[in-house]
């Protein structure tokens, strides 16, 4: 983020700070506490990128979430978002892609301090062990998980979603034969080599026009017991807990606790999309 804009949301942050902690004390008061889903994607130092947050603001975060929130695995979500009231400031983490760098270091992190998390993976990259192809086209082909240390996280009690066969963009899918394979053959893939059943699906990229409502209904009709977008958006007690809208675990501070915080903006802006990828507004 450049400097001026930080700046200003900096400004913006400390002008608002009172107002929203009245916000969320009514929050509490009322049950209408928002329940919050976090994604990564890789947690390392070296090769830097967009998608990557340093291991010091990673851990660093974490702590400061500990302090403050109930730390639930998604299955917690859902129910105090379908419960209809929630008191207990609440949120999940996830990872998305499936790198190599996270059994480094944030994975045993999150492991020794009893965080859970669901951790999404693409099966072709994962079982061929090939880099992703943004990566490769930015110049830095970064190492995926092998399915040894997917096997080693779900043995020690991780749980591991779906995110389906190439990285493809659903909302770009117009066959229903190839739909069906991103989103179901990645689920297939993983429980027949986890021996598990995979609960979650998360849809690369996340924003609107990744996702459709073909894609939800499919997402239904292979068992899913939840998807999740990446759009940013807080999750509501009596919302829809099938569709679970996650924020950006942003290594920029400002922007993570602005977003932790509830900032009022984001309440008015975001368009959610129930569990079959219609607007609720
Ligand atoms: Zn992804």
């Amino acid at each position: 983020m450049n400097w001026c804009k930080s700046t200003l949301l900096n400004l913006y942050y400390a002008g608002t700070l009172y107002a929203r902690k009245r916000a969320m004390a009514g929050h509490i008061q009322s049950g209408r506490m928002p329940i919050i889903v976090l994604f990564y994607h890789r947690v390392a130092n070296k090769y830097p990128n967009n998608w990557t947050i340093n291991t010091r603001t990673f851990a660093a975060q974490m702590a400061w979430l500990k302090k403050r929130f109930d730390l639930v695995p998604l299955s917690e979500a859902q129910r105090r978002i379908a419960s209809g009231a929630n008191r207990q400031p609440t949120v999940s983490i996830t990872f998305d892609d499936g790198y190599a760098d996270n059994c480094s270091y944030a994975l045993p992190l999150l492991f020794q301090e009893n965080i859970p998390f669901t951790y999404f993976v693409t099966t072709d990259f994962l079982f061929k062990h090939r880099p992703f192809p943004h990566d490769v086209a930015a110049g830095q082909p970064l190492e995926p998980n092998t399915p040894e240390q997917i096997q080693e996280l779900a043995d020690l009690g991780a749980d591991i979603g779906a995110h389906t066969r190439t990285h493809a963009n659903l909302g770009a899918i117009t066959e229903p034969e190839q739909l069906r394979d991103e989103l179901i053959s990645g689920k297939r893939a993983l429980e027949d080599f986890l021996g598990k059943f995979i609960r979650y699906f998360a849809f690369p990229f996340g924003c609107h026009k990744n996702l459709t409502p073909e894609a939800f209904r499919m997402a239904h009709e292979a068992g899913y017991e939840g998807v999740c977008s990446a759009y940013g958006g807080y999750n509501f007690p009596g919302d829809d807990p099938y569709h679970l809208q996650r924020i950006h675990g942003d290594p920029e501070w400002i922007r993570f606790k602005n977003w932790m915080t509830i900032d009022p903006r984001k309440l008015q802006s975001i368009i959610r999309y129930d569990s079959y990828g219609t607007s609720t507004r």
